[in-house]
């Protein structure tokens, strides 16, 4: 089994379902609201668990009722969250306004994340076991430096997700073998917003990435080799809410078997593609038997 360490945030999305989100200083009446189990972190250990990964997770719930159903959430998928831990305060939250056209605008609490700003000699030793680190940046930056850090020094294969998108201190990006982007983060971090620019401008920075286009697949590209475009699977989507996390937690656990990258990367495409068609992210994220089905 492929051996995953995720250290990441959890966030308890709290989604409000409008048909016309509010103007500064308006107040709407909303169709339906509904608590479900998110942030990046917790989303990508899902998926890899889903798929097959052995995934232990480290960060940090608060001592709520949120962080209760967040970790029972994650030991559901069959998460171990031995190295999650329970700080004193309210646990991280995400304030969602979905409107009729499925946009959503997003106000982020940190809460307990906010309180992972170093990782003790548990979480090295965890990360040291792994094959593989998923990292995002929903977590203060020191912390994800000094996982990056520990997984670099241990060659474990280092996987990063630049989100929420800012520029990069360069020693982390020198930990980091695979960064995995979406389209926009992609543009923000190159200064260009065409994805093969992109790629190549980062390309500088990092060995090997992948570049998400939502619908329009991905591209993945690797030092000394040609950028390839791999299609998404056309499917009807009615969520796409935890589509890249999917696809990250999935493609970690492929690449882990050894699988080769193009193989990996049609893999975790299907496995996608499968999350897009239900609603929600995590409740929504595909169990290997469906993956390999589809
Ligand atoms: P999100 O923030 O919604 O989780 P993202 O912006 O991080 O997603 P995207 O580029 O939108 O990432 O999507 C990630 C991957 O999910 C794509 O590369 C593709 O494989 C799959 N995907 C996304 N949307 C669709 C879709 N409409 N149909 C099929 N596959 C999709």
């Amino acid at each position: 089994m492929t051996k995953v360490a995720v250290l990441g945030s959890t966030n308890m999305d709290l989604v409000a379902y409008v048909d016309r989100a509010p103007e500064r200083g308006e107040t709407v009446t909303g169709r339906e609201f509904r608590t479900i189990p998110g942030g990046k972190g917790a989303n990508q250990a899902v998926a890899a668990a889903r798929a097959g990964g052995d995934v232990m997770m480290i960060g940090a719930v608060g001592d709520d009722e949120y962080g209760v159903r967040m970790r029972e959430n994650l030991e559901h998928s069959g998460v171990d969250t031995d190295l999650l831990h329970t700080a004193e305060g309210p646990s991280g939250t995400a304030h969602i306004v979905v409107d009729g056209k499925g946009s959503n605008a997003i106000v982020v609490i940190p809460g307990a994340n906010g309180t992972v700003t170093a990782i003790g000699p548990g979480e090295i030793a965890a990360i040291a076991e792994a094959d593989l680190l998923l990292l995002q940046l929903e977590l203060p930056l020191s912390a994800v430096l000094e996982g990056a850090r520990a997984g670099h020094a241990q060659g474990v294969r280092t996987i990063l997700t630049p989100s929420p998108v800012q520029q990069l201190p360069a020693e982390l990006l020198d930990c980091v073998d695979l960064l995995i982007a979406n389209e926009y983060e992609a543009a923000e971090l190159s200064g260009h917003a065409e994805p093969h620019a992109a790629a190549e401008v980062l390309l500088s920075q990092v060995p090997a990435l992948v570049i998400t286009l939502g619908s329009k697949g991905c591209l993945y590209a690797a030092r000394g080799s040609q950028t390839v475009h791999f299609p998404a699977p056309e499917v009807a989507a009615l969520d796409t809410t935890g589509a890249g996390d999917t696809f990250v937690g999935t493609l970690a656990v492929a690449l882990g078997e050894g699988r080769p990258v193009p193989q990996a990367i049609a893999w975790a495409s299907s496995a996608a593609a499968l999350c897009v068609q239900k609603p929600g992210a995590s409740i929504s994220m595909p169990y290997r038997s469906e993956i390999d089905a589809a």
